[in-house]
């Protein structure tokens, strides 16, 4: 046997060979590896209300995805000459049982950002510390290490994009070596290792063949859609955000890598390199915010920003959020959730939610401003806790991020500007294909009244089989009466929070009057 030590990678995202900085280090003098993977069944667990959905934290797009995305894994484990060992349970307390058992010396994985991880983290390494295994757990999820971003500015993380891209610099490059082949995985004793589950075999009945997202999961994928779109280099030097058609759904108009680099089957440095590198052959080409590396600027933005704020995902006790008297209204919510409130747009786009668990941001953009400070005046949590269960990209800090921004919470003030739920869609898509899709209840509406239908006359109702009110609801507000309302009601909330801690722009003061 290789002298060396037996050493175990634990992957949670990263779920990807290249540019793994933690995979890369665990076969550093080991005779053995053991790459792990353990079900968590605070994510995964079927919600007994629930079964055909998913669980109660994650839809079951999001979970196959995962599964795709970890049989992919073991695909190129195997290659390698290596496997996934998966698992199920607390992830503490099943990795601490593993590292006993199989007397590892040294502990490798991926650091994560997210409360939830930094907990977990703890525990494990405070057993790993104190049992003297090695831990090793580079940052390599993002483009830069929030901790450093934070520390440059003085110990508080940039509130602004500009600053942020200032402070940043350049990201470290991918590692440039491709891992060859890895050690053997050792021994297994008591260890109980399965194979990557079905869904089905995770507890979930009576899923529909044929129901889930179109985007498949894994590091395969990923990298050939990412080549694909590096490709089409014109593209690449002319992407230019907020251009782009919200309703283009057979062809997205931007990469659609966003549940990859979720996962981390995507580096995101490699993404960012892999786009420089087209730089070099198109000089002219966008820049940030709008280019496509300022759209993985953005990401590092709001993950630098959710490390170093408190409380980030919530109003209260979140220092960079306004306090805002958000109504309940469950009726609404529901309505809002389960793409009934009768304005077909915004219908539309919850049920590609519910579907395929992604949508252009523009589209995000117009839901999340319509339950929120556009029309229903509803908790930006609560649409953030429906986008955090069912997209596929579902991203703690930058799902948080954009609900701040969006219900003009934080980050964006201007909250005059308000999305038409019927005008904003019209603009790219006048026939009404997206909504003719999604909504296929509204398939024979003629294009004058698809995102008015309550506005058609009976007899165009009836020809088109689709009664409103009846077979598709009457809006569940008046857009008009709604956006005034909300303005006023963000006017007052915004000058109580100006009283509150003197903190107001001029932006703000210009909205008020
Ligand atoms: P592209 O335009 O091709 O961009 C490439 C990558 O840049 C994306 O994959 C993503 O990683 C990053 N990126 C792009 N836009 C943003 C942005 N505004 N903020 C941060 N990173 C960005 N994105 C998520 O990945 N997870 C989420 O949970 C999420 N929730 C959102 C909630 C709301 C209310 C809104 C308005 C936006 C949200 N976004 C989220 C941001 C954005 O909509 C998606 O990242 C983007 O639409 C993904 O598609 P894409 O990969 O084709 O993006």
């Amino acid at each position: 046997m290789a002298s060396g030590s037996p050493s175990l990678m634990w992957f949670r995202k990263g779920l990807r060979i290249h540019d793994n900085p933690a995979l890369e280090f665990a076969c550093k003098g080991s005779n053995r590896l053991y790459p792990v993977f353990v079900i968590d069944p605070h994510y995964m667990e079927p919600d007994p209300n629930a079964f055909s959905t998913g669980s109660s934290r994650a839809g079951l797009n999001r979970i196959k995805f995962l599964l795709e995305s970890l049989v992919d894994l073991d695909l190129n484990l195997k290659k390698l000459g290596s496997r996934l060992l998966v698992l199920k349970g607390e992830p503490g307390r099943v990795l601490i049982h593993c590292l006993k058992e199989w007397n590892i010396r040294k502990l490798c994985f991926e650091y994560d950002t997210e409360p939830y991880y930094q907990a977990l983290d703890t525990t494990v390494k405070d057993y790993a510390v104190s049992a003297g295994v090695e831990v090793f757990s580079p940052v390599s999820h993002t483009l830069f290490n929030p901790a450093d971003i934070i520390q440059k500015n003085g110990g508080k993380p940039p509130l602004s994009y500009q600053s942020f891209v200032k402070l940043a610099g350049e990201p470290l490059p991918p590692l440039s070596n491709k891992v060859s082949s890895l050690p053997p995985v050792g021994h297994l004793g008591s260890c109980e290792i399965s194979e990557v589950p079905t869904v089905k075999e995770l507890g979930y009945e009576n899923v529909e063949q044929g129901q889930f997202s179109p985007f498949k999961g894994g590091e395969s994928e990923a990298l050939k859609r990412l080549t694909e779109c590096m490709e089409k280099k014109e593209w690449v030097a002319n992407f230019e955000k907020p251009k782009g058609n919200p309703s283009a759904f057979l062809t997205p108009e931007t990469t659609v890598l966003s549940p990859y680099l979720k996962f981390g089957c995507l580096s995101s440095r490699y993404f960012y390199n892999q786009i420089q590198e087209v730089y070099k052959t198109m000089p002219k080409h966008t820049s940030p915010p709008v280019s496509l590396v300022g759209q993985l600027l953005w990401r590092d933005f709001f993950y630098t920003v959710a490390f170093g704020t408190p409380n980030f995902d919530r109003m209260k006790g979140n220092r960079i959020c306004k306090q805002i008297p958000w109504q309940d209204d469950e009726k609404l919510l529901e309505a809002w959730r389960e793409g009934r409130t009768g304005f077909p747009w915004i219908d539309a786009i919850m049920t590609q939610l519910h579907k395929w668990g992604w949508m252009h941001h523009l589209a995000r953009h117009s839901v999340a401003c319509f339950l929120t400070r556009g029309d229903l005046f509803i908790h930006w949590e609560k649409g953030r806790d429906v986008f955090e269960r069912l997209l596929i990209d579902s991203d703690w800090a930058i799902n948080n991020g954009n609900w701040l921004w969006l219900s003009c919470s934080s980050f964006f003030y201007q909250y005059n500007r308000i999305y038409s739920p019927i005008s904003f869609g019209k603009k790219y898509d006048p026939k009404g294909d997206f909504i003719r899709h999604f909504l296929p209840v509204l398939k024979d509406m003629p294009k004058e009244y698809i995102y008015e239908p309550w506005t058609a006359p009976l007899s165009v109702q009836t020809k088109a089989n689709c009664i409103i009110g009846k077979d598709y609801p009457m809006p569940v507000v008046s857009h008009d009466s709604a956006i005034k309302e909300c303005r006023r009601k963000m006017g007052e909330a915004y000058a109580l929070n100006k009283e509150l801690n003197g903190l107001v722009s001029e932006e703000d003061l210009k909205n008020l009057r």
